[in-house]
């Protein structure tokens, strides 16, 4: 059959929109099933979209998409939702498409059902080239659509591990992801234009809710101060980003402590201040490159808000580091000869192996955390001990088909995370 013989049109859509019968669920609390779908035959296919589009390059694969949608029941995230606590988190994020996908007519192959769910539906085609989609369900703690919102997204990740910290924990946020997916987005706030908001992402957000509990009167009796530092971890270099890029070194001492060597520790007396801050430090984060060759998609970015006791000794209370990470795609890119990318690359790919050991190690209240594999894990050392400490994950996915395998290697590694999670509360 050929791609291009005239269909025939499709029957109108159902007359009750939004009420849809559900067939993946039951599945997918099962864990994580591959789900297949055959293309159906092409005399219901139809060449135009259901909303009148010119054929796009895949289009076929477009619309057996739209029609699983179709039987796929939508409970959506509403900020009325209750938020469990737990040690580990790990939850999803879709963006929405972008311009250029849109104006590419890229297809969008990550579905949200809600409630932790989410789908991928791979293109794939038969040796007879009989299309079909491979629907691939992850579960993770929450799943938030492209129509999240940063507020949203950090009611159900960032703001429990406020508390905890309080409570003198160690807590740390990460956002991990393919470049492009909205890790900076999400962490360091909305873009409008070309300025950065932020404002609106999870830093700030943090910030605003440390201020909050500080004056609250559970907490306003500890006699604590907030300090900012914020830093970047590039080649397994760190540099300060609150210090015009000073290069820091990191030091371990006898009793296994892991110190910054003159890292700036700003203290802070309103949210504000702390927006300042991260103002600053992203402006020299992103100093100096050019978009196409932004070394910031190859570090790690560490905004550490501290707690410490106005004593004299000012004793550290608690910390909440939030981490935006490296791409993750250059892990799977080993098809440069250069050689700097080559360590790039590698430096990568150990450190973001080292945070999955190391989380894994916290998920099982093991002594043994391999930190030192990576300076990332290094510099975090002390959040991956204790009965105290608390970690978030936020996997960040792109819709379109184009980054299907990189989404489908962030939602491996993400979905590692969370079943030692899982195997670690039923151990426990
Ligand atoms: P990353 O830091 O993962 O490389 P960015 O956060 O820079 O990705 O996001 C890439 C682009 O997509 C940016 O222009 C950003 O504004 C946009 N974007 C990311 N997430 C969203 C979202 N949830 N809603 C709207 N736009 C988004
Ligand atoms: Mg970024």
């Amino acid at each position: 059959v050929k791609e291009n013989d005239e269909p025939e049109r499709m029957p109108p859509p159902p007359a009750v929109k939004g009420r849809r019968k559900s067939v993946a669920p039951p599945e997918l609390h099962k864990g994580n099933k591959r789900l297949s779908c055959v293309a159906k035959p092409p005399d219901v296919q139809t060449k135009r979209g259901k909303f009148g589009e010119a054929s796009r390059p895949n289009q076929k694969f477009y619309e057996m998409i739209q029609d699983f949608r179709e039987t796929l029941e939508v409970i959506p995230l509403s900020s009325n939702s209750s938020v469990e606590p737990r040690r580990i988190c790990v939850c999803v994020r879709k963006r929405p498409l972008n311009k250029q996908e849109m104006n590419k007519k890229e297809i969008d192959v990550v579905s949200v059902p809600g409630q932790g769910a989410l789908l991928v539906h791979e293109p794939r085609q038969k040796v007879d080239l009989t299309k079909y989609l491979d629907n691939q369900a992850f579960q993770f703690d929450y799943s938030f659509d492209e129509s999240a919102t940063n507020d949203l997204v950090y009611k159900f990740t960032a703001k429990p591990l406020v508390q905890s910290m309080f409570e003198g924990g160690m807590a740390t946020c990460f956002a991990y992801g393919q470049t492009g997916s909205g890790k900076t987005h999400t962490m360091g706030g909305d873009f409008t234009g070309k300025q950065q908001n932020s404002s609106k992402g999870i830093y700030a957000f943090a910030a605003l809710e440390v201020f909050a509990l500080l004056n609250h009167r559970r907490f306003s009796n500890l006699d604590l101060s907030v300090y900012v530092s914020f830093f970047e971890i590039y080649n397994g270099k760190v540099y300060d980003l609150l210090n015009k890029k000073a290069k820091l070194r990191v030091l371990e001492d006898e009793r296994q402590q892991v110190q910054v060597v003159g890292l700036e520790e700003v203290c802070v007396s309103t949210a504000e201040d702390v927006v300042k801050l991260i103002q600053l430090g992203s402006a020299c984060r992103t100093s100096g490159q050019t978009s196409a060759n932004a070394n910031s998609s190859r570090s790690h970015a560490v905004l550490q808000v501290v707690l410490r006791r106005n004593d004299r000794a000012t004793t550290l209370h608690g910390k909440f580091s939030l981490v935006d990470l490296a791409g993750n795609e250059r892990g799977t890119d080993v098809s440069s000869n250069d050689r700097n990318t080559l360590v790039e690359t590698a430096e990568i790919n150990r450190s973001l192996l080292a945070l999955k050991e190391c989380i894994r190690s916290l998920g099982k209240n093991s002594d043994h955390i391999p930190f030192r594999m990576s300076t990332l894990t290094k510099v975090l050392r002390d959040s991956f001990i204790g009965e105290k400490s608390r970690t978030c994950m936020i996997a960040m996915v792109s819709p379109g088909m184009a980054s299907c395998e990189y989404t489908m290697n962030t939602l491996r590694y993400a979905d590692r995370v969370k079943e030692l999670n899982c195997n670690s509360a039923s151990s426990a």
